[in-house]
C-alpha cells in the first residue's frame, strides 16, 4: 500500500511537493487556509522571480505552464547613485543571465496548481491548520510536512539562534505591480538599485493575472525615508509613494515610469519580517513529528530574490529523499539528515543574503565597482543568483575577492 503524506500550505514548496508526490503514486492530503478563488482574488504575495535551476525543478515535474506567456528576465543590472553628483550613477552595469529567469504571479500559479492537484484526484482540504489538526494529520499519515510559509503556525518551530543573526526585520518591504513601464534594452533584466543608507529598489518584467507587467520591489531601511508605506492608505497613494521614491533617489528609474498604472488594486503589498532559520522538526504534545520545509524553516529577506527559488530547491531535496526512503519510516534522524542536505545549499543563500542587509564592506564595494570594467565579472555576479554557493568563498573572504577581481580585470584588459 502506498504511503500517505500530508502537506500543510499550498504555496511554492507545498504545491510543488504535492504534485510531485502525486505523480509518484503517493496518497497526498494538501491543506490550505485559502481557496484557489481567494488566492486569485487576493493581494499579491511576492515578486517570485525564479532563476533557471529552480525553474528546472518545475520543468522536471511538468509544472512549467507559463513559459510562453511569461516575459523572460534575461539579465541582472546594478546601479548605485553617485554620492556627490545628483542624478549620476557611481556604479552602473548589466550582464546577461546564461538562461532566463521568470516571475509568474503566485495569484496565477498557485490556484492553477491547486486545481491540477484536485483534478488528478488529490485530497485538497481548505482549513487553517493548528496544533490539534497537526495531531490528527500525524495520526492518519506516514509523514506530515509543514510548508506554511510565513503563517503563524510556523512559529511553533524553534528559532535556531546560531543560524539567525537578526531578531528584527531588516527592511520595510513593498511591492507595486504595474503596466506601462518603458522596458530596458537590449535585454530585459532585474534592475537592482542600491541607495546607501536608504534601501534598495529592484524591478523586472513578470506575468500577472491580466498579462505582462513589471514588478517594483522596495526594500527600505526601517525608520528611513523609504519606510513610509503606513501613510499610503489607498492603492493610488501606494503608487504615488512608489513614484516619489524613484523621483527622489533614482531619476533613471523614474523616467521609465511616466505612463505606469497599477495592474489592479490588489497589485500592492507592504510589510516586514525578520529573516529567520528554525529547527526543522516539531514534536507535537503526542510525541509525533512534523517536518518543516522552505520558508517555514528558512525565511530570507527578499533582497536577493531567493525565497521561491529556495522553496523549489528545498522541495527537490525533500522529494528525492522521500522517494529514496521507499517504505521505511520517516523518523527524526531521516528528517534531520534531509534538512541538513538542504542546508548545505541554503546556508550559503542565507549567508549571502544577510551580507546585503548590512552596509557593504570595502571588498564588496570594490567587487561591484570592478564589474563595471569587466563584463565577465559582471556576468559571474549576475549568474550567481541562479546558484548562490558560487559566491563562496570570495563574497565573504576579502583576500579571495581581491584575487578574483584582479583575475577578471586582467582578462578584461
Ligand atoms: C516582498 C517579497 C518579494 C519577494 N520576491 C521574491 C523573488 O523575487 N524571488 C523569490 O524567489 N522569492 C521572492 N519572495 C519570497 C517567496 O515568495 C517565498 O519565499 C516563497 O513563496 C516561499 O514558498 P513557501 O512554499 O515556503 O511558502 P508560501 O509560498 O508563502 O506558501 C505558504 C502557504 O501556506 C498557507 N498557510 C499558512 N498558514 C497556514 C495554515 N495554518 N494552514 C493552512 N495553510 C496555511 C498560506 O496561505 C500560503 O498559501 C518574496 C517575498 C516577499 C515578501
Amino acid at each position: 500500500m502506498s504511503q500517505r503524506i500530508a502537506i500543510v500550505g499550498a504555496g511554492q514548496s507545498g504545491l510543488q511537493m504535492a504534485l510531485g508526490l502525486q505523480a509518484n503514486g503517493y496518497r497526498v492530503t494538501l491543506l490550505s487556509n485559502r481557496t484557489p478563488e481567494q488566492i486569485r482574488g487576493g493581494k499579491v504575495m511576492s515578486s517570485q522571480c525564479m532563476f533557471d535551476r529552480a525553474l528546472q525543478t518545475e520543468r522536471e515535474l511538468g509544472l512549467n505552464g507559463w513559459d510562453d506567456a511569461c516575459p523572460p528576465v534575461e539579465g541582472i543590472g546594478l546601479a548605485v547613485p553617485h554620492p556627490e553628483q545628483a542624478g549620476a550613477r557611481a556604479i552602473d552595469w548589466a550582464a546577461p543571465l546564461d538562461r532566463p529567469a521568470q516571475a509568474v504571479d503566485q495569484r496565477l500559479k498557485m490556484p492553477a496548481w491547486m486545481e491540477t492537484f484536485a483534478a488528478r484526484g488529490g485530497d485538497l482540504r481548505i482549513v487553517d491548520v493548528g496544533v490539534d489538526a497537526l495531531e490528527d494529520l500525524t495520526r492518519e499519515h506516514d509523514l506530515v510536512l509543514l510548508a506554511a510559509g510565513k503563517g503563524e503556525i510556523v512559529s511553533r518551530f524553534e528559532r535556531d539562534a546560531s543560524r539567525s543573526p537578526f531578531d528584527k526585520p531588516q527592511r520595510a518591504l513593498a511591492l507595486t505591480y504595474v503596466t506601462g513601464m518603458v522596458p530596458r534594452t537590449p535585454f530585459s533584466r532585474v534592475c537592482f538599485n542600491l541607495i546607501p543608507g536608504v534601501g534598495e529598489y529592484f524591478v523586472f518584467p513578470a506575468l500577472t493575472l491580466s498579462g505582462p507587467c513589471e514588478i517594483m520591489v522596495f526594500e527600505g531601511i526601517p525608520g528611513g525615508p523609504m519606510d513610509r508605506w503606513a501613510d499610503a492608505r489607498t492603492p493610488a497613494q501606494h503608487l504615488a509613494e512608489s513614484l516619489r521614491i524613484l523621483q527622489t533617489y533614482l531619476p533613471w528609474e523614474a523616467e521609465r515610469c511616466e505612463r505606469i498604472a497599477l495592474t489592479d488594486d490588489n497589485g500592492i503589498l507592504a510589510g516586514r519580517f525578520a529573516p529567520t532559520v528554525r529547527k526543522p522538526v516539531l514534536t507535537l504534545p503526542s510525541g509525533r513529528l512534523v517536518f518543516g520545509m522552505a520558508d517555514a524553516v528558512v525565511v530570507n529577506d527578499p533582497i536577493t530574490g531567493q525565497g521561491s527559488n529556495n522553496a523549489a530547491k528545498c522541495c527537490k531535496v525533500y522529494l528525492d529523499a522521500i522517494l529514496a526512503r521507499g517504505g521505511q519510516p520517516f523518523d527524526q534522524a531521516w528528517m534531520a539528515r534531509t534538512f541538513e542536505q538542504y542546508w548545505q545549499y541554503a546556508g550559503d543563500v542565507v549567508a549571502w543574503t544577510n551580507t546585503l542587509l548590512t552596509p557593504p564592506p570595502p571588498h564588496i564595494l570594490a567587487l561591484l565597482g570592478a564589474a563595471g570594467q569587466a563584463p565577465t565579472l559582471a556576468a559571474r555576479i549576475a549568474n550567481g543568483f541562479d546558484n548562490p554557493p558560487d559566491y563562496f568563498p570570495w563574497w565573504t573572504d576579502p583576500q579571495a575577492c581581491h584575487q578574483l577581481i584582479n583575475q577578471y580585470v586582467a582578462e578584461a584588459a
